[in-house]
Formats: structure tokens, sequence, C-alpha cells
């Protein structure tokens, strides 16, 4: 298995409309579109720049993770996603490595893709999301 390249950058906002405008305005980023995961508890907004993406995180519920991370941590990166060929391929490599996930089993995360996080106790405290995404 290989990381191919940043598939998206994860970050935990609290007002979602808020901070689309610092990426719009300011770094000039387009807005691709935004959906709810419901599973996850969260709104998530999209903007790309270059061949990779920004990924907007907020809170649809109080004690969702992106809520729990925020409480914990305040707003800022919450992930680095890494696009990966096979993810059950990669989950399956990343036991072989002694790596702990927090997914055994792929699970979808936005944008149809097929995600799975890497445990940050073994990604040096780095919460490392794989992506497939065809
Ligand atoms: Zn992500």
């Amino acid at each position: 298995m290989k990381a191919l390249k940043v598939d998206h950058i994860g970050i935990a906002v609290k007002d979602l409309d808020e901070t689309i405008k610092f990426y719009q305005d300011v770094l000039g980023l387009e807005l691709h579109g935004s959906e709810v995961v419901e599973e996850q508890k969260v709104r998530v907004a999209f903007l790309p720049v270059g061949d990779t993406e920004v990924e907007l995180l907020e809170s649809t519920s109080e004690d969702g993770p992106i809520a729990k991370f925020i409480e914990k941590n305040g707003e800022g990166v919450q992930h680095i996603a890494f696009k990966v060929d096979d993810i059950e391929e990669a989950i399956e490599y990343m036991h072989s490595k002694g790596m702990k996930m927090i997914d055994e089993t792929p699970r979808y995360g936005a944008g149809g893709a097929k995600i799975a996080f890497v445990h940050p106790k073994s990604s040096h405290r780095v919460l490392v999301e794989l992506c497939e995404r065809k």
C-alpha cells in the first residue's frame, strides 16, 4: 500500500457559513458543495484547492465527534486524509504494520468516499483518514 496524495484536510469549525467566507473571500477557493453526513453528525463543505481539498466540518449535534473535538481542542485541523487505491487492502496493510485502526471496516464518508480512520496512537497523534474515492 502507498498513500497516493493528500485527498483532503479536515478542519473542525463552529460556524460553517462564517468559515466558508474566509476560504472563499480571502483564499479565493470555490465552494464545491456541502452535505450532511447523519452518521457522523456533521455538516461538511468541500473547497477544492489544486488537486486536494479543504473539508470544513461543523457538528450538527452537541454530542457529535466534531463537537467533542472542538470542546477539547478548539477549532482547527482535525484530520488529514490520504487517498488510497483500495480501502480494504489498506486496512489489512495497516494491521500488518501493527497499526491500530479506529475503523476495522470501511465506512461511507462525505462525497461517497469509502473511509477508515487510523488510531492517533499509531500515527503520532495525527488523526489519519484513509480514503478511497473513484
Ligand atoms: Zn475527511
